[in-house]
């Protein structure tokens, strides 16, 4: 007699039962089955343990036995099942009616449909007149990242989107220009570090960004424990500011002086030493002169950093056993998030602190998308209206809108989104609805009529997370520790479902123009699927082999259903490097020349009257961008959706928590409850992003009761960093008044 169990826990069949069979994980008496599963929602890829019972999830756990994220696990995951289970979720293609009515259709017809309408828009004005957007969650979906990009190279648009260029393009063009390929981004050695500076990053809530690191909270509390220092620099004291031992507020936007003064007094102290890395950096020579005037006295007035912390900190990060510099949204969504990019990574390397143990650190992942993925190129061509550049084939987002609306050769009269919600994600979303609605088409891979894909004519809906299998092909090559894990599909796909990849190659398949060649390498690729495509990445890897039965493969890695654990980050810059002179180069021209459109802000030229605010964004432990608010569990407790102020702000402006105010900047206003509180500095005010669920048309029952307000209605699609094109949400300047009362005159009157 066995028990009825799984690896690990005993079920809820019953303490003895003959039908349990370990092999699969599963009793057929009692219908019951245990799955290990990595979480896809957000970048720290939890190991799950998933209980299914009669074809219905009953319980979502972490899997202690996870070599990476050893049984940790957030209020998201349980997600998973209400998205499987979720009314709202299209399961079939729907196709929009003459009356504005959604009507279901099957897949030939929709595939057939959709491909025409992308083909037709092209052939009547240019390749050009289709666009493509790209959200976030393809990052999370291997299948649609290794499927995309054929069906995206044969439609040959140079209006290509994504989330990348409202979030961490400067990530990537730091790690192109530094050290060779976009995808080259060091990480935290957070497991063993001894200092850690923080700069406009929350991980204790997101759990890592840019740096996959389940856990993050009590990966810090261990940071504390074995006697290391935690430095949080940000505009509000966010949870992980309550964790360190210290925080200092900046004003949004102003990183890049803080760092470029704490490079001045590194090289005006003598505390740069390259280490080991000394042979291996190009463009020291003279790297500190252009620092010089970047003195702590100067920069302290626009940073609202005192001189003498600004010192301190330079000091102390030099003197650390080891140290490593992170920093995040706050950033890299600036107008110097390029520069803000290039100087961390800076500091960590002439502090020594880089490629070593407990400073910045290359992954080594089991699959290497290195030599897959283009190095990246800068300014290829750039935006028909505005001039701004391409970076690895794609526009800055913010660009969207007026390609849509600005009439002329090249306009965009139609869009295919896969996976996004750009007009809650993006910049001036007002600006975007509205620009959605005068197009001539648009297709929408998704599986939820949202604030965008309602503008769509036909929507066709992938399958939910456990209805396919995954790997994480992004996230390693982010993690803070080397690890590889695949996930089995927890449920069979639904009849007539079918993956995004699936649905990709449909398209693909329809839509392609090119040669004998190019048609050949598509029906390959479609024929061998992600799967296979994936078992290939494993055995070319740096821990497989290609011959059969030696190192890892994916048969290998599917018998480790808690996955492999590949060992803590090694120093490997040397292997790793993809420079032509197999250099770092610490001086690229293009960030030396945005030093000087930094330098002319030295001086401050915008003075914050009392009526003025800068507006910043914020990330709750139970959202996740745009689209986790249609799930109850997660949507209850009280409002998240409040305009945080501090209580000097509020107290001048006669405001009191609770009361609604409008917020309202260059391109828009919002009205929401005002939530006071000290936790902010002075003159800054926050609203998370992800919410403004109450458009018409949208089909998010649970959302809609809880709509919010678009922090995008208020940030501006001009806003970005020349030097990446990334948007500048952070620091957007706004007006808060009473609604009943006009706070402007109030104010007046208060600072006659
Ligand atoms: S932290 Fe992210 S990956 Fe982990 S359980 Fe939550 S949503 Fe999933």
């Amino acid at each position: 007699m066995k028990r009825c169990h799984g690896s690990g826990g005993v079920h809820g069949c019953g303490s003895r039962c003959w039908g349990w069979i370990s092999g699969i994980g599963a009793c057929l008496l009692n219908r019951i089955s245990t799955h290990f599963r990595i979480c896809n929602l957000c970048e720290a890829a939890c190991g799950l343990r998933i209980e299914v019972e009669d074809g219905g999830v009953t319980s979502i756990r972490g899997d202690r036995d996870d070599p990476f994220s050893r049984g940790h696990i957030c209020p998201k995951a349980i997600a998973l099942k209400d998205i499987q289970e979720d009314s709202d979720r299209l399961k079939m293609p729907v196709r929009r009616a003459g009356n504005g009515e959604w009507e279901e259709i099957g897949w030939q017809e929709a595939l057939d449909e959709a491909a025409e309408r992308m083909a037709s828009v092209q052939k009547k004005y240019g390749r050009d007149a289709l666009a493509i957007y790209r959200g976030n969650p393809n990052s999370h979906n291997y299948g649609s990242l290794l499927l995309a990009p054929p069906l995206l190279r044969s439609l040959r648009s140079k209006n290509t989107y994504s989330a990348t260029s409202v979030d961490q393009l400067p990530h990537h063009l730091a790690a192109m220009l530094m050290f060779g390929h976009q995808l080259l981004l060091p990480v935290p050695d957070i497991d063993r570090t001894r200092f850690m500076l923080i700069l406009g990053a929350n991980p204790v809530v997101s759990n890592g960004s840019m740096m996959t690191a389940p856990g993050f909270k009590d990966r810090l509390q261990a940071l504390k424990q074995r006697g290391g220092t935690i430095v949080v620099v940000d505009p509000r004291r966010t949870e992980t500011a309550e964790i360190a031992q210290r925080h200092l507020f900046i004003r949004p936007g102003t990183d890049a002086f803080l760092l470029a003064s704490l490079l001045h007094v590194l090289f005006a102290e003598g505390l740069v030493d390259l280490g080991r890395l000394q042979g291996l950096c190009s463009s020291f020579s003279g790297l500190g002169e252009i620092f010089e005037d970047m003195t702590p006295e100067r920069v302290a007035p626009i940073t609202a950093v005192d001189a003498g912390s600004i010192r301190e900190l330079a000091l102390e990060f030099a003197a650390a056993e080891s140290a490593v510099c992170y920093g995040r949204m706050g950033v890299s969504t600036q107008g110097f998030g390029g520069l803000c990019l290039w100087m961390i990574n800076l500091l960590n390397i002439v502090t020594g602190n880089f490629d070593r143990v407990g400073g910045a650190m290359f992954p080594e992942p089991a699959i290497d998308l290195l030599s897959s993925v283009g190095r990246g190129r800068l300014g290829r061509w750039s935006s028909r209206v505005r001039d701004l550049p391409e970076f690895g084939g794609e526009l800055p987002v913010s660009t969207l809108a007026e390609e849509i609306l600005s009439e002329g050769d090249g306009q965009v009269r139609a869009l295919l989104t896969i996976a996004g919600n750009p007009v809650l994600s993006t910049p001036n979303g007002r600006q975007l609805d509205a620009a959605l609605g005068q197009l001539e088409s648009m297709v929408a891979i998704d599986f939820y009529i949202n604030e965008t894909t309602r503008h769509a004519n036909l929507i066709l809906p992938p399958t939910p997370a456990l209805e396919r299998d995954h790997y994480d092909l992004v996230f390693n090559i982010l993690a803070v520790r080397n690890v590889a894990r695949y996930s089995k599909p927890v449920f069979k796909a639904a009849k007539d479902a079918l993956h995004e990849w699936q649905i990709l190659s449909e398209l693909h398949r329809r839509l392609d123009r090119g040669g004998f060649g190019a048609q050949l390498r598509r029906t390959f690729l479609s024929r061998l699927g992600p799967r296979r495509l994936v078992d290939l990445g494993l055995r070319r890897g740096p821990y497989g082999s290609l011959l059969p039965g030696r190192g890892l493969s994916l048969a290998r890695l599917e018998e480790a259903v808690h996955g492999m654990d590949l060992g803590p980050l090694q120093p490997c810059i040397e292997r790793r490097l993809q420079t032509t002179n197999r250099k770092i180069d610490l001086a690229p021209t293009p960030y030396v020349q945005d030093l000087e459109r930094l330098r002319q802000e030295l001086e401050p030229n915008e003075v914050v009257s009392d009526r003025g605010m800068t507006l910043i964004g914020r990330r709750h432990l139970r959202s996740n961008n745009s689209w986790m608010h249609n799930y109850g569990r997660l949507m209850g407790g009280k409002d998240r959706c409040t305009l945080l102020m501090h209580s000097e702000d509020a107290g001048r402006r006669g405001l009191e928590s609770g009361q609604l105010v409008e917020v309202s900047s260059r391109v828009g206003r919002v009205t929401v409850a005002l939530e006071v509180t000290d936790e902010m500095m002075p003159g800054v005010v926050s609203l998370p992003h992800g919410w403004g669920h109450n458009l018409e048309g949208v089909h998010l029952a649970t959302a809609q009761q809880h709509p919010g307000v678009n922090i995008n209605d208020l940030t501006d699609e001009l806003r970005v960093d020349p030097l990446t094109g990334n948007a500048a949400f952070s620091g957007v300047p706004v007006w808060v008044s009473d609604l009943s009362t006009n706070c402007f005159e109030k104010t007046r009157q208060t600072s006659g």
